[in-house]
């Protein structure tokens, strides 16, 4: 699979960056995992057509990767005229959740005439779900926001991808990141705790333990981003908009 980065900052556009987004090429189409409000922005950076994408997979319902979706719909409907299926599968509640951000942002957006089919299905704690040939299984971790967090382990093409949504260190971290090839990480802070987050020293503290091939930083605020040089590890780097990596 061909992962690129759409977008890799915190919640605040920290560095300039986008908000967190994925774009995974493989076999069998395209997928995004999580859509942050600045999705669509970063899809036509990358030089990517919405109407590829079959399905989103969320990891939690924070407007930085889920917001995205009120954006996607209206484009779908009087922009890219969208007419294939579009699957969103996340967090319980998602839909409603989904609702109430598209009429607040955009009143009357949920009521306008599709021309396609838009079709949301949940996370079962730690229950591989498979959707359109891609095996995903949802892991709790522990973010506050609204309905459950997960990280995400996709099994696609043979290979494992991983990401942790947002999270504060929990164990379970490490069978959702075991053996993967990648391991995307929120990496929130360097040193200082931040609540809810993940920093450097504890992610380094816990990579043996992890067992990932290689560890993909995400999600950077200030400090971590100003203390980037300090993190220096052969099996990890740091995410930017547009990198792309072979899976
Ligand atoms: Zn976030
Ligand atoms: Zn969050």
């Amino acid at each position: 699979m061909k992962l690129t980065i759409i977008g890799s900052s915190d919640a605040f556009g920290s560095g300039g960056r986008l908000q967190t987004c994925f774009h995974v090429a493989w076999s069998r189409g395209a997928f995004l995992i999580d859509c942050g409000a600045t999705s669509l922005t970063g899809l036509f950076r990358q030089g990517f057509d919405p109407n590829d994408v079959s399905t989103i997979f969320v990891t939690h319902l924070h407007g930085d990767h889920f917001g995205g979706l009120v954006w996607w719909l209206i484009h779908a409907v009087h922009v890219s005229e969208r007419r294939a299926p579009l699957t969103v599968v996340g967090p319980a509640g998602i839909e409603a959740r989904f609702a109430a951000a598209a009429e607040a942002l955009f009143p009357g957006s949920t009521q306008t005439e599709r021309r396609f089919e838009l079709r949301f299905r949940t996370w079962q704690d730690f229950q591989p779900l498979e959707e359109g040939g891609v095996t995903v299984t949802p892991f709790v971790v522990s973010h506050p926001s609204g309905a459950t967090p997960y990280a995400l382990r996709f099994e696609v093409d043979g290979r494992v991808l991983t990401f942790s949504g947002d999270t504060e260190w929990v164990e379970t971290l490490v069978p959702a990141a075991q053996g993967a090839d990648l391991f995307i990480c929120e990496c929130f802070a360097f040193a200082c705790a931040a609540r809810y987050h993940l920093n450097w020293r504890t992610i380094e503290a816990n990579l043996p333990r992890l067992g990932a091939k290689h560890v993909l930083l995400t999600h950077l605020g200030p400090e971590a981003l100003a203390n980037r040089a300090a993190i220096a590890h052969p099996a990890v780097s740091i995410a930017e908009d547009g990198l792309v990596r072979e899976i």
